[in-house]
C-alpha cells in the first residue's frame, strides 16, 4: 500500500499536509463558491422570529441552516470542497476528524462526488451523528475522547496512506463554501445591522465577516461557549496556543486548539467575541423550541444566549441569528425538554 503525504511545517498546533493552501479566502473566491453551492444545495430560508423579535424589541432573522441536508451549515463548505478537489485524491479518498458536523459534509460531499471518507470521531461523539455520517457511506473510525484526540488520529491516517485530510478549519475552499450563507443573506437583508455566529473551529464565522462584514454596514459578533475558550483567547491575546479547559456540551465548539487560517480572518474582521455560559446556551436551546418551535442543538443556541444577554444594545436592530444545525442527540433534548 501507498504511503500517506508528509506534513509540512504548520502555523498552529494542528497537522498539514503540501496540498493546503493556507491562503485565507477572499470575497472573490466566495462569489466563485456561490456557483457550486447553488448546484448541489438548497438556498437557506431567513425567516423573522417573532418570540425573539418582541424579547429584544428588535427585528430578529433566523437564518435556517438546518434546512441543509446534514441539518447543519457545514455541507456548504464540504460540497464547495471536493467538487474542486484534485483529481488525484479521488480514488485514495478523504479523512477527517470531527464530533459530528464536519463529518456529515464531507460524508456528504463525498457521495456527491463518488469519493470514499473516513472520519476519526471520538469515542462518545453523539450517536445521531455518527449514524448520518454512516448513512452517507462514510467509513467512521472512533478515536480518543475528544475532538483533538480524534484529530491527531486523523492526521496520523493522513501519514500513513495517501488520504486527502480536510481540516475542519485551514482549508479555503471550505471557508469560502461555508461563506456563501452570508452572500444569501446580503441579497435577501442588507439592511441588517448585526449577524452572530458561534465561533468552534471559526469557519462560520469568518464565512459572515468576508459576506456581511465585508459588504455591509453590519457588525458580525462571534460567541464561544466559556467552557471551551480557546479561540476566544487566542483572539484576544492574538496567539496559537492550545487552551486546556474544554469541558461544553456544545460539541459542535469543543476544540482546545486555535486554528491559523480562520484566527488570520478573524483577528482582522470580526467586530466583536463573546462568551456564554453554557447554562445560559441551554436555557435558550430550550425556549426556541418551546417559543418558536425551532430544533437547534448548544454549538447554535450559543447565539440565542448571547443575544439574549445583549438586549440592551440590540433594541430597534435588524439582528441575523443562524440556525448553525439542528443534530443535537435525542437523549439530550429529551432531558432538556423534560426539565
Ligand atoms: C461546527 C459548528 C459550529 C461552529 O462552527 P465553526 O466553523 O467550527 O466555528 C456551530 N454550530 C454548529 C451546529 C456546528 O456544527
Amino acid at each position: 500500500m501507498q504511503r500517506g503525504y508528509e506534513p509540512v511545517e504548520s502555523p498552529d498546533e494542528t497537522t498539514v499536509f503540501p496540498y493546503h493552501d493556507l491562503t485565507p479566502p477572499t470575497t472573490r473566491d466566495v462569489f466563485r463558491a456561490r456557483r457550486t453551492v447553488d448546484r448541489y444545495l438548497p438556498e437557506t430560508p431567513l425567516v423573522r422570529d417573532e418570540w425573539l423579535s418582541a424579547e429584544l424589541d428588535a427585528d430578529v432573522y433566523l437564518k435556517r441552516e438546518d434546512t441543509l441536508p446534514t441539518g447543519a451549515f457545514k455541507v456548504r463548505g464540504g460540497v464547495t470542497l471536493v467538487a474542486n478537489l484534485d483529481p488525484e485524491f479521488h480514488k485514495h479518498g478523504l479523512v477527517a476528524a470531527s464530533t459530528g458536523n464536519h463529518g456529515q459534509s464531507v460524508a456528504y460531499a463525498g457521495r456527491t462526488f463518488d469519493v470514499p471518507v473516513t472520519i476519526c470521531v471520538p469515542e462518545d461523539a453523539n450517536p445521531k451523528k455518527v449514524e448520518a455520517m454512516e448513512q452517507f457511506g462514510a467509513r467512521i473510525e472512533f478515536a480518543g475522547s475528544d475532538f483533538d484526540e480524534a484529530r491527531e488520529r486523523a492526521e496520523e491516517l493522513a501519514t500513513e496512506r495517501p488520504y486527502r485530510y480536510v481540516h475542519s478549519a485551514n482549508e479555503p475552499a471550505l471557508l469560502a463554501g461555508v461563506a456563501t450563507s452570508g452572500l444569501e443573506i446580503v441579497e435577501e437583508l442588507p439592511e441588517i445591522d448585526v449577524c452572530f455566529a458561534p465561533i468552534g473551529g471559526g469557519s462560520c464565522a469568518s464565512g459572515y465577516c468576508l459576506t456581511i462584514g465585508e459588504l455591509l454596514d453590519a457588525e458580525v459578533v462571534g460567541v464561544q461557549s466559556a467552557q471551551a475558550p480557546a479561540m476566544y483567547h487566542a483572539w484576544t491575546d492574538g496567539h496559537l496556543e492550545a487552551h486546556d479547559t474544554m469541558e461544553t456540551t456544545a460539541e459542535g465548539l469543543a476544540t482546545r486548539v486555535p486554528f491559523a487560517v480562520t484566527m488570520e480572518l478573524l483577528r482582522e474582521r470580526l467586530d466583536d467575541f463573546v462568551l456564554v455560559d453554557d447554562s445560559a446556551t441551554l436555557a435558550a436551546l430550550r425556549e426556541a423550541f418551546v417559543q418558536s418551535r425551532v430544533v437547534m442543538e448548544g454549538a447554535c443556541a450559543t447565539c440565542v444566549a448571547a443575544a439574549l444577554e445583549q438586549s440592551e444594545e440590540l433594541r430597534g436592530k435588524t439582528v441575523v441569528l443562524p440556525v448553525t444545525g439542528r443534530n443535537i442527540s435525542t437523549e439530550k433534548f429529551g432531558a432538556l425538554l423534560s426539565e
